[in-house]
């Protein structure tokens, strides 16, 4: 086994119980995943409480994936997620995202991704209008157009996939509600802790509990800025084909894309509650976002609601960039949290993170130590201003 960093100072893994992870969604089955991979020897515990996932953000995502990030870590997370999609078989319907807004801003952001390998062009408001002839360009400086690698998913699938990967490569999963951590007196944890009394000693913890991570580690007395916050989607029939329509992302913060022979569109709800019933806000549409869609496409005044559904986006209410990484306090127990509306495409790579972290001690593929909890600690937000609400 390579040398590990002397800061994780870890015990070989030989010599620990497992590595345990609370959650099965695609985080913690992407964890998996990759520590299997990487080590079959590894053994890998997944905890999870509802193996229907009936609930989890993973089941419930609109699935998308984009190059179109400010932060170029960001972006190669992104790029390393359409990979992994292209090598587990998932196909990737690859009409882009169209970001449309001020000039400005989109001639900035268009040079970093540029600079990263996204391929994307900036279109005037007329070059807009040539290509979807359905959009209306009204208030619009600039439009940011994802040419390949950009898209939508089965979302479902590729957790499915993932899940049976790690499974099939020895990861066991089992029935359970993780309710704290042992520790010992130096911090490092030496067991999760479930709700019907029994204990799972580990080497390593991982808290891959997507919009429930906070007050899982509220019980390690870790305080972790993720909260889980509904997001209704709503799947729309409109009478007209829109030719080519990429997920249009508008200034004023709306989204929507094809989903089949629907649209499927969403916006962020104000006010921004924590917590509330994953029941979808069927007023929103009428109130804040129909007349929105009918004035970015007057087709869209046909719109009609078929059914809508809600998911939590675990926002990172800190910088709404992911927590990847160990807490100070303690060393043996690694986050993967906060995605803030991005996780199913960053997954497959904070997954690998994490487990390089693990059985190696540094990050080798992608250095993600930005997303560490020390911006936390020392009050330095990761700036990231493509976040979609
Ligand atoms: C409406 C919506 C649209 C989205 N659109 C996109 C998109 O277009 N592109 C994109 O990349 N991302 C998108 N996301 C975000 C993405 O879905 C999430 O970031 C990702 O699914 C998070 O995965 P996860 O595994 O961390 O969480 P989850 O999928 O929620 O999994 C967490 C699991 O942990 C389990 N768990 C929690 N606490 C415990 C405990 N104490 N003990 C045992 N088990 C526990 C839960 O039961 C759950 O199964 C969207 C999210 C929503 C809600």
């Amino acid at each position: 086994m390579p040398a590990r960093r002397a800061s994780c100072m870890t015990p070989p893994l030989q010599n620990s119980a497992d590595v345990a992870i609370v959650g099965a969604g695609i985080v913690g089955a992407s964890v998996a995943y990759w520590l299997k991979r990487l080590d079959p020897s590894v053994p890998v515990t997944l905890i999870e409480r509802d193996r229907t996932f009936a609930q989890a953000s993973s089941a419930l995502s609109a699935s998308s994936i984009r190059q179109q990030f400010s932060h170029p870590l960001n972006i190669r997370m992104s790029q390393f997620g359409l990979a992994f999609l292209r090598e587990m078989g998932v196909a990737v319907e690859e009409k882009g995202y169209l970001y449309l807004g001020a000039v400005g801003p989109l001639r900035v952001l268009n040079d970093t991704q540029r600079a990263h390998g996204a391929d994307v062009v900036l279109l005037n408001p007329e070059e807009i209008s040539a290509r979807f002839p359905w959009l209306s360009v009204a208030g619009v400086g600039l439009g940011s157009l994802g040419l390949s690698g950009e898209g939508w998913f089965d979302g479902p699938a590729l957790h499915a996939r993932v899940l049976k990967e790690a499974r099939s490569l020895g990861a066991r999963l089992i029935d359970g509600e993780a309710v704290g951590f042992e520790r010992d007196t130096g911090g490092r944890v030496r067991a999760v802790l479930l709700d019907d009394g029994s204990r799972i000693e580990c080497g390593h913890a991982v808290n891959a509990a997507g919009p429930w991570a906070r007050p899982l580690a509220a019980t390690a007395g870790i305080v972790l800025p993720v909260h889980a916050r509904r997001r209704t989607v709503f799947v729309l029939s409109c009478p007209e084909k829109l030719p080519g329509c990429p997920l249009v992302i508008d200034p004023s913060g709306f989204w929507f894309r094809p989903e089949g022979r629907f649209f499927i569109a969403g916006t962020t709800p104000t006010p921004d509650e924590d917590d509330l019933p994953l029941e979808p806000n069927h007023a929103e549409f009428d109130e804040a976002l129909w007349s929105r869609m009918a004035h970015r496409v007057p087709a869209f005044c046909a719109l009609r609601v078929e059914r809508a559904w809600a998911g939590y986006y675990e926002m990172n209410l800190f910088d709404a960039n992911a927590v990847i990484g160990a807490h100070p306090s303690a060393p043996n127990l690694w986050f993967a949290n906060g995605f803030s509306g991005h996780g199913m495409q960053q997954a497959p790579a904070a997954g690998r993170g994490i487990a390089e972290l693990i059985l190696r001690g540094r990050f080798e593929t992608l250095d993600l130590s930005a997303f560490g909890f020390r911006r936390l600690v020392e009050n330095r937000p990761m700036a990231e201003s493509m976040i979609i609400g």
